[in-house]
């Protein structure tokens, strides 16, 4: 995404399947690639990428890579997960923050009791047949995201 211009995005450039939309972004998921907008007026990130920064409101929002790992920031865990994921129950869930300073919440491969805030974890990407869930249906929340989990480093 290097050599972009940093101005607000022109209307053409948000088309149905790029990573501003939520199924661009899952693609990109898919491939590995873990995308969020970064908002050039006030550094925020968005994770999914938004084209306007939710913090500041610019428009000057671009496409950035994320890396694969960061640290919890908080966790939980969750009785009643999605169907998809109900056998997983109970289900650790944490906010994480990656080491670009985004958040991301998604699962984590580890009891509760074996998770704890500043954990290191590394992102892994589930295949989306292997989750068997159209990523489309959970557009409602994007608290359990069925594409990535997070295992714990070291
Ligand atoms: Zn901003």
């Amino acid at each position: 995404m290097r050599g972009e211009p940093e101005g607000p995005l022109a209307p053409e450039e948000i088309t149905s399947d790029s990573a501003f939309t939520l199924p661009g972004f899952f693609d990109a998921l898919a491939e590995g690639q873990l995308l969020a907008g970064r908002c050039t007026d006030c550094g925020t990130r968005l994770v999914p990428p938004r084209p306007a920064c939710y913090d500041c409101g610019s428009r000057a929002v671009r496409l950035e890579e994320q890396p694969h790992t960061g640290t919890v920031a908080s966790y939980t865990a969750v009785y009643q997960p999605p169907s998809p994921f109900a056998d997983l129950a109970p289900m650790t869930v944490a906010v994480v923050e990656l080491d670009s300073g985004a958040r991301l919440t998604g699962r984590v491969t580890a009891t509760l009791e074996d998770v704890e805030i500043g954990a290191g974890v590394q992102l892994r990407v589930r295949d989306p047949a292997e989750v068997g869930v159209d990523p489309e249906m959970h557009l409602s929340y994007e608290e359990e995201w069925p594409l990535h989990e997070f295992d714990l480093r070291g």
